[in-house]
């Protein structure tokens, strides 16, 4: 489905990427208007966000200050003139939020799972002139997100965002707290090209030393804008401690970003190398046909003589024999030994294929 998009607030400088900053949680008068304070001075941010009504594991942790926070974001908005940007999860808070003048939202990766609770808030949002944002779900599941538009394209809701926040995966020990999957964010852009798509980095990170190289990777791969979790005073902070910046920290990293922007590249040194690497992907192509055709013609002489597929030191002797090849052409291991596999893996497909009679 083709969703029509308008951006989700008017930017003065559309090379640069729009900067959402603000803390976790509004936990007190004093700590929303702090940062709120020292944000405004940075002059960086368009968008000030906060979650007021928290989704936490356990009920027993800070859950949000609710409702009270509605009226101190429109004071916030107009002394420090931030647009205020808060976590909707129920119709409620829709509801809530619009009566208070709020009009910026975000859908939160737990509720995205949930196509009920996202159909809900779209119906809640109908009608209304409101932006949303909404996070990838937790699970690495494209298809629900892309409903998810469609759910607030279907009633009217043009003024939309993505944010990508990276996912929870059966993955152990790895550094981050959600594993950014980053090839998901190369689909989503393929898939909606027409929707903007802001980077969430401090979720992804979990701890604060992490959120600058992810924020940079993100602005590689061409991401419109970050929402940067930023906190007056992080080490007190009620939740999401470890990976909140402070506002010196978050002003700090956005200077030493690198900020690529799209230049008119017709014609261009670029548009040369990009005909050599064509030229070389149609041989590498080429190539791959033969080596499956040889393939096939291994699996019929295997039938005959009835042979296994899997012949574990030939397999063993490929692998040493490239390995070492790819070593001394300063190709990469990790990548040589993921592309062998592939091979492999697609290589004895083809033979059961032969050896099952259907080709
Ligand atoms: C948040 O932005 O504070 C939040 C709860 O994020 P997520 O839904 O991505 O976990
Ligand atoms: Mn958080």
């Amino acid at each position: 489905m083709a969703i029509e998009i308008k951006p989700i607030i008017a930017k003065s400088e559309p090379n640069n990427p729009l900067l959402i900053a603000g803390p976790c949680s509004a936990e007190s008068k004093e700590q929303l208007f702090e940062t709120a304070r020292l944000l405004s001075e940075t002059k960086l941010i368009k968008l000030f966000r906060c979650g007021i009504w928290k989704p936490r594991s356990s009920p027993n942790s800070f859950e949000g200050l609710g409702d009270c926070v509605l009226s101190w974001l429109k004071e916030i908005e107009n002394q420090y003139v931030l647009t205020p940007c808060i976590e909707i999860a129920t119709p409620q808070h829709v509801e809530k939020a619009y009566q208070n003048g709020i009009t910026h939202y975000w859908v939160g990766a737990r509720t995205s799972v949930n196509p009920f609770a996202v159909q809900e808030l779209a119906q809640a949002c109908k009608g209304l002139d409101v932006a949303v944002m909404l996070k990838n779900p937790v699970s690495p599941d494209l298809p629900l997100w892309y409903g998810n538009f469609e759910r607030f394209a279907k009633v009217g809701i043009k003024r939309m965002a993505a944010i990508y926040r990276g996912f929870s995966t059966a993955e152990k020990h790895q550094v981050y707290r959600y594993d950014p999957l980053w090839q998901l964010l190369i689909e989503f852009k393929q898939h909606y090209r027409e929707i903007p798509v802001f980077c969430d980095p401090s979720h992804i990170a979990g701890k604060r030393r992490y959120v600058h190289e992810i924020a940079q990777k993100a602005l590689f791969l061409n991401v419109d804008g970050l929402m940067v979790e930023t906190h007056a005073n992080p080490a007190a902070a009620l939740s999401d401690r470890m990976q909140q910046l402070s506002v010196p920290d978050f002003e700090q990293m956005v200077h030493k970003l690198i900020i690529p922007t799209q230049k008119q590249i017709t014609g261009s040194v670029l548009e040369k190398y990009r005909e050599d690497i064509d030229v070389i992907d149609n041989h590498l192509f080429e190539l791959l046909s033969k080596r499956f055709e040889i393939s096939q013609q291994i699996a019929e002489f295997k039938k005959e003589n009835e042979i296994p597929i899997l012949q574990i030191d030939r397999w063993k002797q490929i692998c040493e024999k490239r390995l070492s090849q790819a070593k001394e052409l300063g190709i990469d291991a990790e990548f040589a030994a993921d592309f062998l596999k592939l091979l492999h893996e697609w290589s004895i497909k083809k033979q059961e294929k032969v050896m099952v009679g259907n080709e």
